[in-house]
């Protein structure tokens, strides 16, 4: 009977430490938030052609007064559930919109293109968020064909009201990415319903790309998806990007697969801002050589 009371007593708060932990990790996001201490890195994402840096994604990065830098993939998950992501995600979009009016207003459109921010579905089902993408624009003095908005497949399957916010921000020139395509479930149908502009092969398929014979069945057909996404998108008028691109034999590869675009270590990892201007200004230097 006492043992029996014991683990009801260990099970009980077993139950209780996930929810509370959560309950804590939403409210410490929100001071965080209020507190200023989320930064975003920017990586660049570069022509395969000629290297060239045709945009930036913006990725968002929490400066954890003990915890130091924290990953996304460890905060991200809890701010969609406690819907903390809405301000978190107007906050990365209004920032990466200051930031790329910036740059361009000092280097130019030749030298930086676009600034994609990821968009989470909560963010979607926002009835303020097509108003909150014009004013960020509006604010910041940015052409809405420079802003790239980065979705999953996921968020994009997500029924009618999508559907039309999708079409209001098209309509509006903003451009509409799908982020690590391939890895969802019915990337076809979305892609013809869908006003995406991008398509982002995602990193899974990036990986081994190199081999010239891959070792397994399921190597064979990464690099046939990879081959098929190109051609797909290539049918339908799309952009691609090819992410997660770690070494130059990769990104060899993925040119004669017909990507044109890509992301990775290799070509630049995520960076502060000040890195990224200093980086931007060398190019500067170089293309008026
Ligand atoms: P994502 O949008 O697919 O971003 C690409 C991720 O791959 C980034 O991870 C980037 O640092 C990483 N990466 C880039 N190149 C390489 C490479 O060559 N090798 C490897 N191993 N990784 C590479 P990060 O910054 O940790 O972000 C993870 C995910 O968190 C993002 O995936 C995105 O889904 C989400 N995320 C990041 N920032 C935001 C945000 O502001 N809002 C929302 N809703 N999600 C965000
Ligand atoms: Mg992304
Ligand atoms: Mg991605
Ligand atoms: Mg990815």
């Amino acid at each position: 009977k006492e043992r029996g009371r014991a683990n009801w007593v260990r099970y009980a708060g077993g139950m209780e430490r996930p929810a509370s932990a959560h309950a804590r990790l939403g409210g410490d996001l929100r001071r965080a938030l209020d507190a200023g201490e989320f930064r975003i890195v920017y990586q660049p994402i570069v022509s395969l052609d000629d290297g060239r840096i045709v945009g930036v994604e913006a990725l968002v990065r929490w400066e954890h007064p003990e915890r130091g830098m924290v990953s996304p993939i460890d905060f991200i998950p809890a701010a969609e559930r406690t819907g903390l992501i809405v301000p978190l995600g107007r906050w990365v979009l209004r920032e990466t919109c200051r930031q790329a009016a910036a740059w361009i207003a000092e280097f130019g459109p030749d030298v930086l293109d676009k600034a994609a921010p990821n968009v989470s579905v909560r963010q979607l089902h926002d009835p303020d968020f097509v108003a909150d993408v014009a004013a960020a624009l509006a604010d910041a003095g940015l052409p809405s064909n420079r802003l790239v908005l980065e979705l999953t497949e996921s968020a994009v399957l997500r029924g009618q009201h999508v559907s039309q916010v999708l079409h209001e921000l098209h309509d509006m020139g903003v451009r509409l990415a799908l982020d690590d395509f391939g890895t969802g479930e019915s990337s076809l149908s979305l892609l013809r319903a869908f006003p995406a502009a991008i398509v982002k092969l995602d990193k899974s398929f990036v990986d081994g790309i190199e081999l010239d014979e891959p070792d397994t069945p399921a190597a064979h057909a990464r690099q046939a998806v990879a081959r098929a996404v190109a051609q797909l998108a290539d049918a339908l008028g799309l952009d691609t990007v090819a992410e997660g691109i770690e070494s130059q034999e990769q990104a060899d590869r993925l040119l004669r697969l017909g990507y044109h675009v890509g992301q990775g270590y290799h070509l630049g990892r995520p960076m502060p801002p000040e890195q990224l201007t200093e980086l931007l200004a060398a190019r500067r230097v170089k293309a008026a050589a």
